[in-house]
């Protein structure tokens, strides 16, 4: 028996509506594009939803319309992916990093402080004498729990900055500002919000994004700036009114969908709740079964959130695990489990380290996370059986 980390879920549903699209003789953007982007607005109830081809391109689109410069800076959770920082780096601008708090989240509080320290002129880690002000700030939803975006609002409106959500993680997922106030979907409740559909996301195209917002100016720059910045009549080219003549407004960038991607979005989407369910399912048995398991610490959950359980990322106690997370991945390989660790926090990777002259301590919590870090496989085609296998391979170590 092997359980690997990662394993799409693919019915005849998702092959059906691809190849239907093959047949149609209609491959790049086109109307499953249309179709998928205002399934995906309705299902998480935002006004506008621009389809692109990763993650990565809706944020940076998302910076680029909000109006991001060289120099300028950008708030950004050190305990992320790649990707958040890097498209900040696109415009020659200043990613600002932040601590993560228990949930591994931006720590609104370390923001707050930042905020405050840039402000009155002291200095702040990595950032430079010269700047330029500071446009926006990037919360990322860990493994699918969505940050504290109420507290991330009101210091938004409290500098006059702008939020991006990478919300990668995060499909379906809620949040309420207490255990009053109304559920809100993630898509609603920053400027922009940025989801993947990269293969081992909650749903997947293979390769494909989607920026998501309520303001219709922002919603039209990333799409004239998604293909080309060829004016907004072009896209009238994909249409049976269709024409051979457009202009070309801005330096646009060439991140459109295809409708292949779209036709198994539409498929994935219509499936998102039941693929919810069952991941959410197999957390609640990890966290059953590794419950008295010493030496472990299960994820950490919001009362006022609904986690989307994109990941079951799970914290090592160092003094218990003598040998180690490296050792404890190792063994988890030769049982036959796959396993993954999100991540190295950004501060430390060799790029942002010596670019910006920043040292592990600088953000004591994340570099601390980071040699304690386990993924444990979780996917929605995973058994019962499947977790147990893990939860037997986790404690054949702990002797
Ligand atoms: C996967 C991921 C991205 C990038 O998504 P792509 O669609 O591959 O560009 C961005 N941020 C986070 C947190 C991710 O996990």
């Amino acid at each position: 028996m092997r359980v690997p980390f990662y394993r799409p879920s693919i019915t005849e549903r998702e092959i059906d509506e691809v190849v239907t699209c093959l047949r149609s003789g209609w491959l790049t953007t086109g109307p499953a594009t249309r179709a998928f982007e205002e399934e995906f607005a309705a299902y998480v109830g935002a006004r506008h939803a621009v389809a692109v081809n990763s993650c990565t391109a809706a944020l940076h689109l998302s910076l680029e319309a909000l109006g991001v410069e060289r120099g300028d800076l950008v708030l950004v959770p050190t305990m992320t992916f790649a990707a958040t920082a890097e498209v900040v780096r696109y415009f020659d601008a200043i990613p600002v990093f932040v601590d993560c708090d228990a949930t591994q989240c931006i720590d609104v509080e370390a923001a707050r402080r930042t905020l405050h320290q840039l402000a009155s002129g002291q200095r702040v880690f990595g950032v430079p004498a010269t700047h330029g002000p500071v446009r926006a700030i990037i919360p990322m939803h860990y493994a699918g729990q969505m940050a504290d975006v109420h507290a991330v609002r009101a210091l938004a409106i409290e500098h006059r900055i702008a939020v991006v959500e990478d919300a990668a993680h995060t499909l379906p997922a809620f949040t309420r500002a207490g255990a009053d106030g109304p559920w809100q979907s993630v898509g609603t409740t920053a400027d922009v919000t940025c989801f993947s559909f990269y293969a081992n996301k909650c749903i997947t195209t293979g390769e494909g994004g989607m920026a998501v917002t309520n303001d219709t100016t922002t919603a039209e720059r990333m799409r004239l700036m998604s293909l080309h910045g060829m004016s907004k009549d072009a896209w009238k080219r994909f249409t049976a009114a269709g024409s051979w003549y457009y202009e070309v407004v801005a330096p646009g960038f060439k991140y459109n969908l295809t409708d292949i991607a779209a036709a198994m979005g539409r498929a994935q989407l219509a499936r998102a709740d039941e693929l919810w369910s069952a991941r959410q399912h197999l957390a609640a048995a990890y966290r059953r079964g590794l419950a008295d398991v010493p030496g472990l610490e299960l994820p950490t959950e919001h009362p006022d959130r609904r986690h989307s359980w994109h990941l079951f990322s799970i914290r090592l106690d160092l003094g218990v695990w003598k040998q180690g997370r490296d050792a404890f991945i190792e063994h988890l390989k030769k049982r036959g489990v796959g396993s993954s660790v999100h991540w190295m926090p950004l501060h430390m990777q060799p790029y942002y380290r010596d670019t910006y002259g920043l040292r592990p301590d600088d953000f004591p919590v994340s570099a601390a996370l980071w040699p304690r870090l386990v993924s444990l496989p979780l996917f929605p085609t995973m058994s019962t059986e499947d977790v147990a296998f893990v939860i037997d391979a986790i404690r054949s170590m702990s002797g």
